[in-house]
């Protein structure tokens, strides 16, 4: 039986980014929770850290949640999967104020080059996407070096992990098409698909 567990990033006091009158943590619920669907009628088993909308630890301790049930549960979880979305915007050193950068848009998938497995996974997912017709950012794919800061969820975790950047909700094209029944069900198997694809490596 293959064991999955799904994050929705962010939750509770937690909104994560709020672009357009969008929160990050209830568009990250409720593709967390379609995937979880969609890996279940494929006879995954799925665990996830959050269901509904409320406050959970932040990373590092959700991090050594998910450690804790790995090395209890037998034989773990095959891989992590971590929901976000992105914004593109920055704090101008200059003058303090938001600097957005509204073309940037697209999905990808963040892993840690030290694990062949995380490498592996980000990069099934990577190219289903790219497959499923999904613009990308950043081909599909950066490591945490390139991205320049380290992550709880990808540094601590022990099975392997990845975390998914759906898209950016300061690309207007990129929230709109977030919203979208029909985009999130081609993007979710496409995630799907890309996990799939891991577990037969
Ligand atoms: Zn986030």
């Amino acid at each position: 039986m293959v064991n999955l567990c799904t994050d929705a990033g962010h939750g509770g006091t937690d909104s994560g980014a709020a672009w357009g009158g969008v929160l990050e943590k209830d568009m990250n619920r409720e593709y967390t929770l379609q995937l979880n669907e969609e890996l279940k009628r494929r006879g995954y088993r799925v665990l996830t850290t959050r269901k509904a909308d409320f406050s959970v630890p932040p990373l590092r301790t959700r991090c050594q949640l998910v450690n804790e049930h790995h090395r209890q549960e037998s034989p773990g979880f095959d891989a992590v999967v971590s929901i976000h979305c992105n914004v593109a915007a920055a704090e101008d050193q200059a003058t303090g104020q938001l600097r957005v950068y509204p073309n940037r848009r697209g999905f990808y998938a963040i892993y840690s080059e030290e694990s062949s497995k995380s490498t592996a996974l980000a990069s099934a997912i990577a190219n289903a996407c790219k497959d499923a017709g999904i613009v990308l950012s950043h081909g599909g794919m950066l490591s945490t070096v390139k991205l320049g800061r380290t992550l709880a969820w990808i540094h601590r975790t022990t099975p392997p992990s990845t975390l998914l950047e759906l898209g950016y909700m300061t690309n207007p094209e990129d929230l709109e098409l977030l919203q979208q029944e029909s985009y999130r069900s081609t993007l979710i198997t496409a995630i799907a698909d890309g996990i799939a694809k891991y577990l037969r490596i």
